[in-house]
Protein backbone atom coordinates (compact mmCIF):
# COMPACT_ATOMS: atom_id res chain seq x y z
CA UNK A 1 0.00 0.00 0.00
CA UNK A 2 0.95 3.58 -1.09
CA UNK A 3 0.65 6.50 1.16
CA UNK A 4 1.18 10.20 1.03
CA UNK A 5 1.85 12.28 3.55
CA UNK A 6 1.53 15.93 3.37
CA UNK A 7 2.44 18.60 5.98
CA UNK A 8 1.15 22.09 4.52
CA UNK A 9 2.43 25.25 6.29
CA UNK A 10 0.85 28.58 5.10
CA UNK A 11 3.51 29.14 2.34
CA UNK A 12 5.08 25.96 2.40
CA UNK A 13 3.51 22.04 2.09
CA UNK A 14 6.36 19.04 2.92
CA UNK A 15 5.40 15.88 1.28
CA UNK A 16 6.75 11.98 1.71
CA UNK A 17 5.63 9.16 -0.16
CA UNK A 18 5.77 5.86 1.81
CA UNK A 19 5.65 2.22 0.36
CA UNK A 20 3.98 0.60 3.64
CA UNK A 21 5.45 -2.65 2.32
CA UNK A 22 8.43 -2.02 3.78
CA UNK A 23 8.18 1.43 5.07
CA UNK A 24 10.18 2.83 2.32
CA UNK A 25 10.53 6.18 1.21
CA UNK A 26 9.92 6.38 -2.71
CA UNK A 27 9.75 10.20 -3.00
CA UNK A 28 10.02 13.42 -0.68
CA UNK A 29 9.84 16.93 -1.46
CA UNK A 30 9.02 20.37 -0.23
CA UNK A 31 7.18 23.36 -2.00
CA UNK A 32 8.29 26.40 -0.82
CA UNK A 33 7.11 30.21 -1.46
CA UNK A 34 3.25 28.93 -2.49
CA UNK A 35 1.25 32.38 -3.13
CA UNK A 36 4.79 34.17 -3.31
CA UNK A 37 6.77 35.01 -6.18
CA UNK A 38 9.53 32.98 -6.67
CA UNK A 39 7.67 29.42 -5.64
CA UNK A 40 9.37 26.18 -6.47
CA UNK A 41 9.20 22.23 -5.99
CA UNK A 42 11.75 20.28 -4.97
CA UNK A 43 11.10 16.55 -5.71
CA UNK A 44 13.57 14.01 -4.34
CA UNK A 45 13.47 9.89 -5.76
CA UNK A 46 16.49 7.72 -4.64
CA UNK A 47 19.56 9.42 -4.38
CA UNK A 48 18.12 12.04 -7.45
CA UNK A 49 16.59 15.49 -7.25
CA UNK A 50 14.53 17.26 -9.50
CA UNK A 51 13.55 21.23 -9.32
CA UNK A 52 10.58 22.18 -10.69
CA UNK A 53 10.06 26.43 -10.70
CA UNK A 54 6.17 27.50 -11.21
CA UNK A 55 3.74 29.89 -10.39
CA UNK A 56 2.19 27.80 -7.55
CA UNK A 57 -0.33 30.30 -6.54
CA UNK A 58 -2.19 28.15 -3.76
CA UNK A 59 -2.14 24.99 -1.94
CA UNK A 60 -4.12 23.06 -4.62
CA UNK A 61 -1.92 23.93 -7.54
CA UNK A 62 1.63 23.26 -5.47
CA UNK A 63 -0.66 19.66 -4.28
CA UNK A 64 -1.48 19.44 -8.26
CA UNK A 65 2.36 19.75 -9.10
CA UNK A 66 3.15 17.16 -6.70
CA UNK A 67 1.28 14.80 -8.10
CA UNK A 68 2.27 15.19 -10.79
CA UNK A 69 6.16 14.80 -9.52
CA UNK A 70 5.00 11.24 -8.15
CA UNK A 71 3.71 9.84 -11.34
CA UNK A 72 6.13 11.77 -13.86
CA UNK A 73 7.06 9.14 -16.58
CA UNK A 74 10.79 10.73 -16.40
CA UNK A 75 11.50 11.83 -12.60
CA UNK A 76 8.12 10.03 -10.74
CA UNK A 77 8.14 6.97 -9.13
CA UNK A 78 4.75 5.75 -9.62
CA UNK A 79 3.06 4.99 -13.16
CA UNK A 80 -0.56 5.93 -11.64
CA UNK A 81 -1.95 8.07 -9.17
CA UNK A 82 -4.07 5.86 -8.75
CA UNK A 83 -1.68 3.80 -6.78
CA UNK A 84 -2.22 5.75 -3.99
CA UNK A 85 -4.36 4.43 -1.35
CA UNK A 86 -4.94 6.70 1.34
CA UNK A 87 -3.27 10.63 2.43
CA UNK A 88 -1.90 11.33 6.23
CA UNK A 89 -2.11 14.65 6.56
CA UNK A 90 -0.65 16.91 10.11
CA UNK A 91 -2.73 19.22 12.00
CA UNK A 92 -1.83 21.35 14.18
CA UNK A 93 -4.76 21.61 16.82
CA UNK A 94 -7.49 19.48 17.71
CA UNK A 95 -8.40 21.06 20.91
CA UNK A 96 -9.83 18.63 23.30
CA UNK A 97 -11.89 17.09 20.47
CA UNK A 98 -9.71 13.87 19.59
CA UNK A 99 -7.18 12.14 20.98
CA UNK A 100 -5.55 10.03 18.54
CA UNK A 101 -5.19 10.16 14.48
CA UNK A 102 -9.31 10.03 13.02
CA UNK A 103 -10.36 9.33 9.49
CA UNK A 104 -11.25 12.54 8.08
CA UNK A 105 -15.08 13.24 7.75
CA UNK A 106 -16.90 16.34 7.17
CA UNK A 107 -18.07 16.10 11.39
CA UNK A 108 -13.97 16.06 11.39
CA UNK A 109 -13.70 19.23 9.05
CA UNK A 110 -15.88 20.72 11.46
CA UNK A 111 -13.72 20.03 14.43
CA UNK A 112 -10.87 21.20 12.65
CA UNK A 113 -12.52 24.37 11.77
CA UNK A 114 -13.64 24.92 15.04
CA UNK A 115 -10.44 24.24 16.25
CA UNK A 116 -8.59 27.31 14.01
CA UNK A 117 -9.16 29.89 16.48
CA UNK A 118 -6.81 28.07 19.02
CA UNK A 119 -3.84 27.81 16.19
CA UNK A 120 -4.80 30.43 13.74
CA UNK A 121 -1.38 30.52 11.70
CA UNK A 122 -1.59 26.64 11.81
CA UNK A 123 -4.66 24.74 11.36
CA UNK A 124 -6.17 27.03 8.33
CA UNK A 125 -3.28 25.90 5.99
CA UNK A 126 -3.91 22.65 6.81
CA UNK A 127 -7.36 22.73 6.05
CA UNK A 128 -6.55 24.02 2.28
CA UNK A 129 -4.11 20.95 1.84
CA UNK A 130 -6.72 18.66 3.21
CA UNK A 131 -9.21 20.36 1.04
CA UNK A 132 -7.27 20.47 -2.16
CA UNK A 133 -6.39 17.15 -2.00
CA UNK A 134 -9.86 15.89 -1.30
CA UNK A 135 -11.25 17.61 -4.41
CA UNK A 136 -7.15 16.27 -6.47
CA UNK A 137 -7.96 12.52 -5.63
CA UNK A 138 -11.74 11.96 -4.86
CA UNK A 139 -12.48 8.78 -2.70
CA UNK A 140 -9.10 8.57 -1.46
CA UNK A 141 -9.51 8.09 2.16
CA UNK A 142 -7.95 11.35 3.80
CA UNK A 143 -6.35 10.47 7.58
CA UNK A 144 -5.83 13.38 10.23
CA UNK A 145 -3.10 13.29 12.16
CA UNK A 146 -2.94 15.78 15.10
CA UNK A 147 0.51 17.23 16.91
CA UNK A 148 -2.43 17.92 20.29
CA UNK A 149 -3.62 14.15 20.28
CA UNK A 150 -0.64 12.73 21.99
CA UNK A 151 -0.87 15.00 25.02
CA UNK A 152 -4.39 14.09 25.63
CA UNK A 153 -3.77 11.88 28.32
CA UNK A 154 -2.03 14.33 30.73
CA UNK A 155 -4.46 14.96 33.72
CA UNK A 156 -6.28 17.78 34.61
CA UNK A 157 -3.87 19.05 37.58
CA UNK A 158 -0.75 18.94 34.81
CA UNK A 159 -3.35 20.89 32.08
CA UNK A 160 -5.03 23.62 34.13
CA UNK A 161 -3.86 27.01 34.69
CA UNK A 162 -3.99 28.68 37.74
CA UNK A 163 -6.98 31.08 36.81
CA UNK A 164 -10.70 31.51 37.39
CA UNK A 165 -12.36 27.36 35.85
CA UNK A 166 -15.12 29.05 34.00
CA UNK A 167 -12.42 30.47 31.53
CA UNK A 168 -11.62 27.06 30.84
CA UNK A 169 -15.26 26.19 30.50
CA UNK A 170 -15.74 29.20 28.29
CA UNK A 171 -12.93 29.27 26.21
CA UNK A 172 -11.19 26.11 26.68
CA UNK A 173 -8.21 27.85 28.08
CA UNK A 174 -5.63 25.13 29.18
CA UNK A 175 -2.26 22.98 28.41
CA UNK A 176 -2.65 21.47 24.91
CA UNK A 177 0.79 20.84 24.53
CA UNK A 178 2.60 20.15 20.99
CA UNK A 179 5.00 18.08 18.76
CA UNK A 180 2.61 15.23 20.25
CA UNK A 181 4.00 12.85 16.78
CA UNK A 182 7.30 13.35 17.44
CA UNK A 183 7.47 12.54 21.34
CA UNK A 184 5.34 9.63 20.40
CA UNK A 185 7.36 8.39 17.78
CA UNK A 186 10.98 8.71 19.89
CA UNK A 187 9.39 7.45 23.20
CA UNK A 188 8.32 4.23 21.18
CA UNK A 189 11.68 4.19 19.78
CA UNK A 190 13.62 4.72 23.08
CA UNK A 191 11.52 2.05 24.61
CA UNK A 192 12.55 -0.16 22.37
CA UNK A 193 16.44 0.51 22.42
CA UNK A 194 15.56 0.27 25.80
CA UNK A 195 14.32 -3.58 25.36
CA UNK A 196 11.76 -2.96 27.55
CA UNK A 197 7.76 -2.72 26.83
CA UNK A 198 6.82 1.15 26.75
CA UNK A 199 4.28 0.22 29.53
CA UNK A 200 6.80 -0.32 32.23
CA UNK A 201 9.02 2.65 31.11
CA UNK A 202 9.63 6.17 32.29
CA UNK A 203 11.11 8.52 29.90
CA UNK A 204 11.37 12.36 29.34
CA UNK A 205 11.39 13.22 25.71
CA UNK A 206 13.41 16.74 24.62
CA UNK A 207 12.54 18.01 21.15
CA UNK A 208 14.91 20.66 20.79
CA UNK A 209 14.57 22.42 17.56
CA UNK A 210 13.35 25.63 16.39
CA UNK A 211 10.31 25.14 18.48
CA UNK A 212 11.03 23.03 21.21
CA UNK A 213 9.27 21.10 23.87
CA UNK A 214 9.77 18.51 26.85
CA UNK A 215 7.18 15.68 27.71
CA UNK A 216 7.16 13.63 30.45
CA UNK A 217 5.62 10.22 28.91
CA UNK A 218 4.70 7.43 31.63
CA UNK A 219 3.92 4.17 30.39
CA UNK A 220 3.67 5.49 26.94
CA UNK A 221 1.19 8.06 27.97
CA UNK A 222 2.33 11.70 27.76
CA UNK A 223 1.30 13.30 31.31
CA UNK A 224 3.54 16.58 31.16
CA UNK A 225 4.43 18.38 28.34
CA UNK A 226 5.98 22.02 28.27
CA UNK A 227 4.05 23.60 25.26
CA UNK A 228 0.57 25.03 26.09
CA UNK A 229 -2.54 26.94 24.99
CA UNK A 230 0.35 27.77 21.69
CA UNK A 231 3.25 26.91 21.19
CA UNK A 232 4.42 29.97 23.05
CA UNK A 233 5.09 28.22 26.24
CA UNK A 234 7.79 26.36 28.19
CA UNK A 235 11.31 26.43 26.96
CA UNK A 236 13.07 29.52 25.27
CA UNK A 237 12.85 28.99 21.86
CA UNK A 238 14.84 30.58 18.67
CA UNK A 239 12.41 33.03 18.57
CA UNK A 240 9.80 32.52 21.17
CA UNK A 241 10.13 33.75 24.83
CA UNK A 242 8.91 30.40 26.44
CA UNK A 243 7.62 30.84 30.11
CA UNK A 244 7.29 34.64 30.71
CA UNK A 245 5.05 36.73 33.66
CA UNK A 246 2.02 37.24 32.11
CA UNK A 247 2.52 40.81 33.51
CA UNK A 248 5.53 41.65 31.48
CA UNK A 249 3.26 41.56 28.38
CA UNK A 250 0.55 43.78 29.80
CA UNK A 251 3.62 46.07 31.55
CA UNK A 252 4.67 46.69 28.09
CA UNK A 253 1.49 47.17 26.10
CA UNK A 254 1.55 50.33 28.45
CA UNK A 255 5.18 51.33 28.28
CA UNK A 256 5.25 50.81 24.26
CA UNK A 257 1.56 51.44 23.11
CA UNK A 258 1.74 47.97 21.62
CA UNK A 259 -0.59 46.29 19.84
CA UNK A 260 -2.11 42.71 20.90
CA UNK A 261 -0.88 42.22 17.08
CA UNK A 262 2.72 43.92 18.10
CA UNK A 263 3.25 42.03 21.63
CA UNK A 264 2.36 38.74 19.74
CA UNK A 265 5.04 39.41 17.20
CA UNK A 266 7.00 40.56 20.08
CA UNK A 267 7.47 37.22 22.16
CA UNK A 268 6.51 35.11 18.98
CA UNK A 269 8.95 36.00 16.43
CA UNK A 270 11.52 38.35 18.55
CA UNK A 271 12.27 36.92 21.68
CA UNK A 272 14.16 33.58 22.41
CA UNK A 273 17.64 32.64 21.93
CA UNK A 274 17.04 35.53 18.79
CA UNK A 275 16.44 38.26 21.36
CA UNK A 276 18.37 37.55 23.96
CA UNK A 277 21.64 37.23 21.86
CA UNK A 278 21.19 39.82 19.33
CA UNK A 279 22.69 37.33 17.05
CA UNK A 280 20.73 34.61 15.59
CA UNK A 281 17.68 32.23 16.16
CA UNK A 282 20.07 29.69 14.75
CA UNK A 283 21.63 27.78 17.51
CA UNK A 284 24.89 27.15 14.84
CA UNK A 285 25.33 30.74 14.21
CA UNK A 286 24.81 31.21 18.20
CA UNK A 287 27.68 28.26 18.79
CA UNK A 288 29.66 29.66 16.33
CA UNK A 289 29.57 33.56 18.06
CA UNK A 290 30.21 32.19 21.70
CA UNK A 291 33.07 30.46 19.95
CA UNK A 292 34.38 33.49 19.03
CA UNK A 293 33.89 35.56 22.89
CA UNK A 294 30.46 36.82 22.07
CA UNK A 295 28.99 36.61 25.42
CA UNK A 296 25.68 37.41 24.58
CA UNK A 297 25.19 34.63 21.96
CA UNK A 298 27.06 32.00 25.52
CA UNK A 299 24.03 34.04 28.05
CA UNK A 300 21.65 33.04 25.39
CA UNK A 301 23.19 29.49 25.12
CA UNK A 302 23.54 28.49 28.83
CA UNK A 303 19.87 30.01 29.53
CA UNK A 304 18.70 27.51 26.55
CA UNK A 305 20.46 24.77 28.35
CA UNK A 306 19.96 25.73 31.84
CA UNK A 307 15.25 26.21 30.54
CA UNK A 308 15.72 22.03 29.48
CA UNK A 309 17.37 21.01 32.74
CA UNK A 310 15.04 22.72 34.86
CA UNK A 311 12.44 21.10 32.85
CA UNK A 312 14.28 17.28 33.28
CA UNK A 313 14.14 17.66 36.54
CA UNK A 314 10.33 18.64 36.90
CA UNK A 315 9.06 15.84 34.95
CA UNK A 316 12.23 13.09 36.87
CA UNK A 317 9.97 14.60 39.50
CA UNK A 318 6.38 14.14 37.59
CA UNK A 319 7.26 10.83 36.58
CA UNK A 320 8.65 9.56 40.15
CA UNK A 321 12.36 8.74 38.23
CA UNK A 322 13.37 8.42 34.88
CA UNK A 323 14.59 5.78 32.45
CA UNK A 324 15.70 7.58 29.35
CA UNK A 325 16.23 10.94 28.43
CA UNK A 326 15.63 11.17 24.46
CA UNK A 327 17.27 14.26 22.47
CA UNK A 328 15.31 14.99 19.26
CA UNK A 329 14.69 17.21 16.69
CA UNK A 330 17.58 19.57 14.78
CA UNK A 331 19.32 20.60 18.09
CA UNK A 332 19.16 17.83 19.98
CA UNK A 333 20.27 15.26 17.46
CA UNK A 334 23.18 17.49 16.27
CA UNK A 335 24.19 19.37 18.77
CA UNK A 336 26.68 17.34 21.42
CA UNK A 337 27.79 20.73 23.16
CA UNK A 338 24.00 21.31 23.88
CA UNK A 339 23.44 17.75 25.13
CA UNK A 340 26.33 17.81 27.18
CA UNK A 341 25.69 21.26 28.40
CA UNK A 342 22.26 20.32 29.46
CA UNK A 343 23.11 16.89 31.53
CA UNK A 344 25.99 18.20 32.83
CA UNK A 345 25.10 18.13 37.00
CA UNK A 346 22.47 15.43 36.29
CA UNK A 347 24.45 12.74 37.85
CA UNK A 348 22.14 13.21 40.87
CA UNK A 349 19.52 11.42 38.38
CA UNK A 350 21.73 8.14 37.24
CA UNK A 351 22.82 10.44 33.98
CA UNK A 352 26.40 10.26 33.16
CA UNK A 353 27.26 10.81 28.97
CA UNK A 354 30.10 9.21 27.36
CA UNK A 355 31.88 12.11 25.99
CA UNK A 356 33.23 10.16 22.95
CA UNK A 357 29.50 8.25 21.93
CA UNK A 358 28.26 11.69 22.29
CA UNK A 359 29.45 13.05 19.30
CA UNK A 360 27.30 11.30 17.17
CA UNK A 361 25.04 13.34 15.11
CA UNK A 362 21.58 12.74 13.65
CA UNK A 363 21.43 8.76 14.42
CA UNK A 364 20.03 6.86 16.79
CA UNK A 365 22.45 6.15 19.56
CA UNK A 366 22.68 5.49 23.41
CA UNK A 367 25.30 8.31 24.15
CA UNK A 368 25.63 7.12 28.43
CA UNK A 369 28.17 5.72 30.01
CA UNK A 370 27.76 1.74 30.12
CA UNK A 371 27.25 2.21 33.90
CA UNK A 372 24.93 5.33 33.90
CA UNK A 373 21.78 4.17 35.58
CA UNK A 374 20.08 6.71 33.34
CA UNK A 375 20.11 6.33 29.63
CA UNK A 376 20.48 9.21 27.53
CA UNK A 377 19.34 8.80 23.88
CA UNK A 378 20.48 10.49 20.80
CA UNK A 379 16.90 9.52 18.15
CA UNK A 380 16.17 11.69 15.18
CA UNK A 381 12.55 12.39 14.93
CA UNK A 382 10.15 10.86 12.44
CA UNK A 383 6.69 12.68 12.36
CA UNK A 384 6.36 11.65 8.83
CA UNK A 385 6.57 7.77 9.46
CA UNK A 386 4.40 8.41 12.81
CA UNK A 387 1.64 9.68 10.21
CA UNK A 388 2.14 7.37 7.66
CA UNK A 389 1.43 4.66 9.72
CA UNK A 390 -1.56 5.79 11.69
CA UNK A 391 -3.16 6.37 7.98
CA UNK A 392 -2.02 3.29 7.60
CA UNK A 393 -3.69 1.58 10.79
CA UNK A 394 -6.46 3.61 10.12
CA UNK A 395 -7.69 2.43 6.54
CA UNK A 396 -6.54 -0.99 7.55
CA UNK A 397 -9.41 -0.82 9.64
CA UNK A 398 -6.52 -1.45 13.01
CA UNK A 399 -6.82 1.70 14.35
P1 LIG B 1 11.98 22.98 13.06
O1 LIG B 1 11.52 21.69 12.42
O2 LIG B 1 11.35 23.28 14.38
O3 LIG B 1 12.01 24.16 12.14
P2 LIG B 1 14.54 21.63 13.27
O4 LIG B 1 14.15 20.45 14.06
O5 LIG B 1 14.89 21.44 11.84
O6 LIG B 1 13.49 22.80 13.45
O7 LIG B 1 15.77 22.31 14.01
C1 LIG B 1 16.35 23.45 13.49
C2 LIG B 1 17.38 23.97 14.46
O8 LIG B 1 18.34 22.95 14.76
C3 LIG B 1 18.18 25.09 13.84
O9 LIG B 1 17.67 26.33 14.26
C4 LIG B 1 19.56 24.90 14.38
O10 LIG B 1 19.69 25.86 15.41
C5 LIG B 1 19.58 23.55 15.03
N1 LIG B 1 20.68 22.74 14.45
C6 LIG B 1 20.66 21.97 13.36
N2 LIG B 1 21.89 21.39 13.17
C7 LIG B 1 22.67 21.80 14.19
C8 LIG B 1 24.03 21.56 14.56
N3 LIG B 1 24.83 20.77 13.84
N4 LIG B 1 24.48 22.16 15.67
C9 LIG B 1 23.69 22.96 16.39
N5 LIG B 1 22.43 23.22 16.10
C10 LIG B 1 21.90 22.66 15.02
Amino acid sequence: MKILVINCGSSSLKYQLFNMENEEVMAKGLVERIGLPGSILTHRYGEEKKVIEDEISDHERAIKLVLDAIVNPEYGVLSSMKEISAVGHRVVHAGEDFSGSVLLTEEVMKAIRKNSELAPLHNPPNIMGIEACQRLMPGVPQVAVFDTAFHQTMPPKAYLYGIPYEYYEKYKIRKYGFHGTSHKYVAQRAAALLGKPIEQCKIITCHLGNGASIAAVDGGKSVDTTMGFTPLEGLMMGTRSGDIDATVITFLMEKEGWTTEQVNNFVNKKSGVLGLSGVSSDFRDLETAAGQGNERAQIALDRFAYGVKKYIGAYAAVLDGVDAIVFTAGLGENSASMRESICSGLGYLGVKIDSEKNKIRGQEMDVSAVDAKTKVLVIPTNEELMIARDTYDIVKGKA
